[in-house]
């Protein structure tokens, strides 16, 4: 999904996707309505100046309710990639999962805290400004209901939502087996989904349209981020107990940093159909060399490159060691969205693991073990 970068909060990227637009636009014009149904003495522009104010009041709540979750989880050294808006509301993204069931309940509970503490905090400032400034108490109400019902719909139960993730911790707690937990908060959040569904079309059918039709897109979303999440344990429980040093393979080009572009071209990538070349010294590995960084040498020049000159050097490569478990070279692929891993130790190259292998690992694992 496209994505617009805003800025920094706490060093957590804070951006928009493109549908948040849309939906920014759309929120905006139904506030204005309200706001125009409810004070019929004001003039156009207030009501359009309340509705963006709403607006942008809504999504700085829904913003800081992912900042809730956010640092929670860095308070327990888990790393926040980034924040992104979009047409269904926020998603902090953490760099992993937590670690343990306490720190889940935590991290999930964080966020709809935060927004019943901004309810609170909106309905106070609506209460005190009722008499004097009723602007300003209108916007205050709005707000402070919007962000009840932020906290109330992220607690149901079901997964990937606030509340399926507490339902997560607690089930991992007492069964001490994160993926039974997660099937259970999974499966609770396809239920409710396929709820959201069902009442969303009932709605949409009886004279409700468009609010139908939001439900059962909430419902479709909900769905698709259930069985993804499903999906995930599976795939992990598909790589439980293999390391690197299992998958890596041993058959791969390895060349002298010496030899010209030309010369690994000719002799060896346009022979073997390789994309990619490990450049060692003698035992020692040196660096890594694919299509990539060979495509951005002008081809009258690959005469006269050497292949050290252009390689990704040993020290600035993501390399993994034999222990490695799978599941984490996985991670490691898909953060620095790389291809391929080398496998090192003490220097040594030992082989590489490639994303087409791992693929090929959870295939025949499925297929054998289900
Ligand atoms: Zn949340």
């Amino acid at each position: 999904m496209q994505s617009f970068r805003l800025g920094r909060i706490l060093g957590i990227p804070v951006g928009v996707s493109s549908s948040w637009f849309i939906i920014f636009i759309l929120i905006t014009i139904s506030f204005s309505t309200q706001f125009a149904g409810l004070h019929p003495d004001w003039t156009r522009a207030q009501h359009l100046a309340f509705g963006i104010a709403t607006s942008l009041l809504f999504f700085a709540s829904v913003l800081l309710h992912e900042l809730g979750h956010s640092v929670v989880a860095l308070h327990y050294g888990i790393p926040v990639k980034s924040i992104t808006l979009f047409i269904f509301g926020g998603v902090a993204q953490i760099a992993r999962e937590p670690g343990r069931p306490a720190h889940e309940f935590n991290i999930a509970l964080a966020g709809p805290l935060t927004s019943a503490a901004l309810g609170t905090f909106f309905y106070t400032v609506g209460f005190l400004t009722r008499f004097n400034l009723e602007g300003v108490s209108s916007l205050g109400e709005w707000l402070g209901s919007i962000n009840f019902a932020l906290a109330l719909f992220n607690l149901i139960p079901g997964f990937p939502l606030d509340g399926g993730r507490v339902l997560r911790a607690v089930v991992w707690k007492f069964t001490g087996s994160f993926e039974r937990a997660t099937n259970i908060a999974a499966g609770s959040g396809q239920l409710f989904a396929y709820g959201f569904i069902v009442f969303g079309g009932w709605k949409a059918l009886t004279g409700d349209f468009f609010g139908g039709l939001w439900i059962g897109f909430i419902g479709w979303f909900l769905l698709n981020a259930a069985q993804t999440s499903t999906a995930q344990v599976s795939f992990r429980r598909a790589l439980k107990g293999v390391t690197a040093g299992d998958v890596m393979a041993h058959e791969y080009l390895r060349v002298p940093g010496s030899l010209s572009v030309a010369e690994l071209v000719e002799h060896h990538l346009l022979r073997s159909g390789a994309r990619c070349a490990l450049i060692t010294d003698g035992e020692r590995f040196r660096g890594l060399l694919t299509l990539h960084e060979i495509k951005k040498v002008p081809r009258e020049d690959w005469e006269s490159t050497s292949l050290q000159s252009i390689m990704v050097p040993e020290e600035s490569l993501v390399k993994v060691g034999a222990g490695t478990s799978v599941s984490q070279v996985l991670q490691v692929m898909i953060e620095g969205n790389i291809g391929q891993v080398p496998v090192v130790e003490e220097g040594r190259l030992l082989g590489i693991v490639g994303r087409d292998r791992l693929l090929a690992l959870v295939e025949t694992r499925l297929e054998l073990k289900a």
